[in-house]
């Protein structure tokens, strides 16, 4: 990866924070159609993986064109609950996953809300 890539800001994903509500896929398809709630149009998937008791969200084609628009973040952010979405470089990105293990000790509330998702941060 060029250090031109590690400094572009797109939607990544902190999978441990994914509580499986799949209101990004609603809010995603919503804004890509002007309206319709259809997670098979939406370029996030989230995916059940019963037997091992987690959810995966999962990026998919197009996603890399998502970008804050009228001041808001991409809606798959904005309306993730946890934080398990976020909108940031890359290497912020990395910073925060190396991060959260400790805070997450320090303040239980991290262990169901990310850092920057109380903090308001994308
Ligand atoms: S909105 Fe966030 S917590 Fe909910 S399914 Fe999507 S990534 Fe997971």
């Amino acid at each position: 990866m060029t250090h031109e890539e590690r400094q572009k800001r797109g939607v990544y994903v902190e999978e441990a924070l994914c509580n499986g509500c799949r209101m990004c896929e609603m809010m995603c398809s919503y804004k890509l159609t002007g309206g319709e709630f259809n997670p098979r149009k939406a370029r996030i998937k989230v995916m059940k993986l019963d037997e091992m008791g987690i959810c995966l969200p999962i990026r998919r084609e197009g996603i890399a064109h998502c970008k804050p628009t009228d001041g808001k973040l991409p809606p798959c952010v904005e309306f993730c609950p946890t934080g398990a979405l976020m909108y940031c470089t890359y290497e912020e990105a990395i910073r925060r996953r190396q991060e959260w293990p400790r805070q997450r000790l320090e303040n239980p509330e991290y262990k169901v809300r990310a850092p920057w998702r109380i903090e308001g941060k994308g």
